[in-house]
Parts: structure tokens; C-alpha cells; sequence
């Protein structure tokens, strides 16, 4: 078998990493020039393309627990990620210069990795062939043509706003009611009420907090983020994301309503509708705690804003991160429906283990489910593909019937991996 990763971001470098590292010849390819002129910043793997924060390390944390995971199956990032750790309390910042040189050198030096600096427009698809795909958020034109015209664009999926996620049970549910609009559909959406005076004071938060800065960034006008429409006018959110028609009882008579919609099978997170943002993060907090009812809100995920292009997982990927109509053709990072730098070295890392299952003419063994890895794969396969969107590890995705227990779930979580790996190595 030959073995092709694309794109030596954090998947494809833990992914062909780990490859190497078990035997198995690998050719990585990624657009970046190894060999550029001397004044160009030497090409890198692995590299962290905004924050230098990979989050919190916390055992009691889903991302910390991801991170332990990470660690016993062997992971490279994990590895120059501590290696090059900056004192930033309960999180892992990076000295990211370091962090991406450390795992291009590690790459550079496996004699079973050949870097090939060139743009893939097209798989190379034959029986004795496995590609695994790890072009990132920012897959390029051709590649996006080449999976457009096999499945079809409804597949691909491209967003450039999401709205943030939140914990239901953070929220503090007896200043807020379920409704749907006009009562029609099956939506069970909850919905917090918002007198005139709230609302303005709300709308005025939005339109004067603090965004993140953007180049060539241009939104389209149905999907505007909620703080560019307070901006436009302060009745503007009533008419649009907030607007209370249709929610009234026969005791509330709200000015303007927040509408939040259930986002997974357990009911434990929530979705605020209509509220894609390009507020910073603690913007986010500070602005939203100040809903009734929100006040120890914890997000699960944060609003976002950046092209984001992936695959429609759970219409197309089977168990093993293949795709069902190409077996031989895998998919890792953000590209497969995770999001994060974490979640997206964890989801190559995953892709590769299961390459070299079937390298060595192995059964599919998966991962066990009850581990944040293996859960995070899970919300992916078992997604509804309508309202598909990525995702980062959070414990509301979680397949474990403990969940509060956060030190049984850790320790259940590590064991499982620890032996699974013992069976995969
Ligand atoms: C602007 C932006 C900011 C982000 N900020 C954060 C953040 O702060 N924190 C966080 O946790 N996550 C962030 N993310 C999300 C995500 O975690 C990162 O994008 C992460 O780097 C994804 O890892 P990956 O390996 O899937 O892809 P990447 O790291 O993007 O790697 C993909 C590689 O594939 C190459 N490539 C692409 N197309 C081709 C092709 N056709 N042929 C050959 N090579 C190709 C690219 O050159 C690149 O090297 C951000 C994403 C974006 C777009």
C-alpha cells in the first residue's frame, strides 16, 4: 500500500508521524514551499495559525481530558506542545515558533516520510492507494472542486459565522420559557423574555463590544453577525434574530425575545439562533451574561467567524474516518467536521491508527466511544447532516453515563485509551 497524507498542518503532521513511526512509508504534501527564497519564512508543519493557546489542561476540562488522551496514544503535537509550554496558568500556550519547528524537524528526520511541496487538485485514487485528506479549514479551490464534483456541493460545507453554544444547565431556566413560534413545528426552543429596557441596554452592549479584527473578509448580508446589525440600528435585532412575534403567552408579552435551540440528543447543550458573532471571547461573556438567566452561563463553544470549510460527516464518513464511497480515502483535522487545533491533530492522529489497522490487514477496532476522542468521533458519525456543524470537545457530547463524576470520567476515559492503544500499537 502506498500511503498519501495531504496537508502537514497538526492532523497530517501527527498522522504522518505516527505512520512513520510504526513502519509505514508515507508521503506528505502540502502546498507550502520547502524551498523557498531566503527571505521567506522557512515553510513549517504543524503550525498554529492564530491563537498559541491549545486550552486548558485541567483533568476536570473535556480539552484537558482530549490532551491526556492525546498523550498515551502518542501524540507529536502533545509532545512539542509541553515540550515548548509557556507559563499560562491552567492552559497550554505554546511558544509557537518553537512548537512548529520542533514537530518539522521531528518530521524532516523520519528517513520514512518523504515532504513533497506541491498543491493536490485530485486524489490519487487506485486499489493499492490510501489518501488521507487533512487540507485543513482552508482547503484549496481545486481539492473543494474535486469532492464538489464526486458528492455533490451539498456535502461541503462552508460557513463564515456560527453562533456560540451553551450548557443548559448553566442557565438558570425560571426567567426563561419554552415556546415555538406560534407554536407550530417540532423546534423545542427555549426563549428568554426581554422587556424595553433590557432590550435597548442589550442592543447597545452588542453594537459597542469588541470584535475581532478580520482581512478579506467579507460576510453575506443573510448570515451578518449580531453586533453588525445592532450597529445598523437599534430596532434592527427586534426585526430580525430577536423578534418576539409569535412567542407571546398568556402571561408574557415580551419586547423582544432570545431565542436558544437544542443542540444535541441529551438536551444539554444549547444554541443561541441567530447569534453568529465575531465578538472576541470574553466579549462573548461579558455581553451575554448580562441576559436574565445567563448569568453562570459556561459556553461550550464560542461564537466564530473565519472560512471554514469541511465535510459533511455524517453523510459521508464511516466509522474507521473513511469516506463510504471511497474506502480507501480518509479524512483528519478540521477538515472532517472537528474544530479546534486540538481536536483536529486528536481526529489525524485517530485517522492514522485506523490506516494502519487496515495496512496490517487488521479488523476495524475503534476507538471505545466512552473517551472524549472517541465521543467527539461519535457526534460526528451521528449527527442529523441538515444542521451539520463542526464541533470541539465539550463534555455535553460525552458517552458516559457519569458525567459529573469528571475525575471517574478521566479515569475511565485514560484506561480505555491505554488499552486500546496496547492493541493497536
Ligand atoms: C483563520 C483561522 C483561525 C483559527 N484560529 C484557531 C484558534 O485560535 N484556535 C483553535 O483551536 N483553532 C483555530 N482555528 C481552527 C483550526 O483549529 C485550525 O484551522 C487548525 O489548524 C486545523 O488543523 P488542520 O490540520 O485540520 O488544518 P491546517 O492546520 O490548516 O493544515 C492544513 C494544511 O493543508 C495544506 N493544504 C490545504 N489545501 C491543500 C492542497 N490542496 N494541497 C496541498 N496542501 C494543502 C495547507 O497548506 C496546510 O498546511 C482557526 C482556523 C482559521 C481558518
Amino acid at each position: 500500500m502506498k500511503i498519501n497524507v495531504i496537508g502537514a498542518g497538526l492532523a497530517g503532521s501527527e498522522a504522518a508521524y505516527f505512520l512513520a513511526s510504526h513502519g509505514v512509508e508515507v508521503f506528505l504534501y502540502d502546498q507550502k514551499p520547502t524551498l523557498g527564497p531566503a527571505f521567506h519564512e522557512p515553510d513549517k508543519c504543524g503550525e498554529l495559525v492564530c491563537s498559541n493557546s491549545l486550552k486548558s489542561v485541567q483533568k476536570d476540562n473535556a480539552s484537558g481530558l482530549l490532551k491526556a488522551e492525546m498523550q498515551e496514544m502518542g501524540s507529536l503535537v502533545m509532545e512539542a506542545a509541553y515540550k515548548y509550554r509557556l507559563p499560562s496558568g491552567q492552559d497550554l500556550a505554546v511558544d509557537r515558533e518553537a512548537f512548529s519547528a520542533y514537530i518539522t524537524e521531528k518530521i524532516k528526520a523520519n528517513p520514512l516520510i518523504h515532504r513533497i511541496s506541491a498543491r493536490v487538485d485530485a486524489l490519487e485514487e487506485k486499489e493499492d492507494v490510501i489518501n488521507l485528506v487533512c487540507t485543513g479549514p482552508l482547503t484549496e479551490a481545486g481539492l473543494m472542486d474535486y469532492f464538489k464534483s464526486k458528492y455533490g456541493a451539498e456535502f461541503l460545507s462552508f460557513f463564515d459565522a456560527a453562533a456560540p453554544l451553551v450548557y443548559f444547565d448553566s442557565l438558570d431556566i425560571s426567567k426563561m420559557y419554552f415556546k415555538s413560534r406560534y407554536d407550530k413545528g417540532e423546534g423545542k426552543y427555549l426563549n428568554v423574555p426581554l422587556n424595553q429596557e433590557q432590550y435597548y441596554s442589550f442592543a447597545k452592549n452588542l453594537a459597542s463590544a469588541q470584535k475581532v479584527e478580520l482581512h478579506d473578509f467579507d460576510h453575506f448580508e443573510g448570515c451578518l453577525p449580531v453586533e453588525t446589525m445592532a450597529e445598523r440600528g437599534i430596532e434592527t435585532l427586534r426585526f430580525g434574530p430577536l423578534k418576539p412575534k409569535g412567542l407571546s403567552t398568556d402571561t408574557i408579552h415580551p419586547f423582544a425575545v432570545v431565542q436558544l435551540r437544542q443542540d444535541d440528543v441529551a438536551g444539554s447543550l444549547y444554541n443561541l439562533v441567530g447569534f453568529q458573532t465575531n465578538l472576541t471571547y470574553p466579549e462573548q461573556r461579558r455581553v451575554l451574561s448580562s441576559l436574565p438567566g445567563f448569568e453562570k452561563v459556561r459556553f461550550a463553544r464560542y461564537g466564530l467567524m473565519h472560512r471554514n470549510s469541511y465535510l459533511n460527516a455524517p453523510s459521508l464518513l464511516s466509522p474507521d474516518l473513511s469516506l463510504k464511497n471511497s474506502p480507501n480515502t480518509f479524512i483528519g483535522g478540521q477538515f472532517s467536521g472537528v474544530e479546534g487545533y486540538v481536536e483536529s491533530a486528536s481526529s489525524g492522529l485517530l485517522a492514522a491508527y485506523y490506516i494502519l489497522q487496515r495496512v496490517r490487514n487488521k479488523p476495524f477496532n475503534p476507538l471505545p466511544i466512552h473517551t472524549m476522542l472517541g465521543s467527539l468521533i461519535n457526534y460526528l458519525l451521528s449527527s442529523s447532516p441538515k444542521r451539520f456543524a463542526p464541533m470541539n470537545a465539550c463534555y455535553g457530547i460525552y458517552q458516559y453515563p457519569f458525567v459529573e463524576d469528571k475525575e471517574a470520567v478521566y479515569n475511565n476515559s485514560i484506561e480505555a485509551v491505554k488499552g486500546w492503544v496496547k492493541e493497536n500499537s
